[in-house]
């Protein structure tokens, strides 16, 4: 198991406060804001961690750039994929590429 499959079988552990809490606090983390391809739309919506929570909700329509890569929560959950606000969370990105293997976006 990598990183990211060990965190999500600790975070099933846990009491739902308690993920609640570790969510909360990584979503305080997210760089989205600062990205280019983020908007007005997604800020007044209150859209944080697409990694998590999968693609925005109509607020994103296209990626002008990601900067997930640089991201904190990335490297503590041990993010292998990035563009999560147009392509969908990391657990559905890695699901897809077991379908369809790494050439599917
Ligand atoms: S990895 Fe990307 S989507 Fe996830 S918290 Fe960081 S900036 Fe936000
Ligand atoms: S998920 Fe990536 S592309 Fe989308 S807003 Fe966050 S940093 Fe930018």
């Amino acid at each position: 198991m990598d990183t990211f499959e060990t965190t999500l079988q600790e975070m099933k552990k846990m009491a739902p406060e308690e993920q609640k809490a570790v969510m909360e606090e990584k979503k305080a983390m997210c760089t989205c804001p600062t990205c280019p391809s983020y908007t007005t739309c997604a800020k007044n919506g209150n859209e944080l961690m697409f990694c998590a929570t999968g693609k925005s909700f109509m607020c994103i329509p296209y990626e002008k750039e990601c900067i997930c890569p640089t991201c904190p929560v990335a490297k503590d959950l041990g993010l292998k994929y990035s563009s999560f606000c147009t392509r969908g969370s990391e657990k559905a990105q890695r699901y897809e590429n077991t379908l369809w293997g790494s050439k599917m976006v």
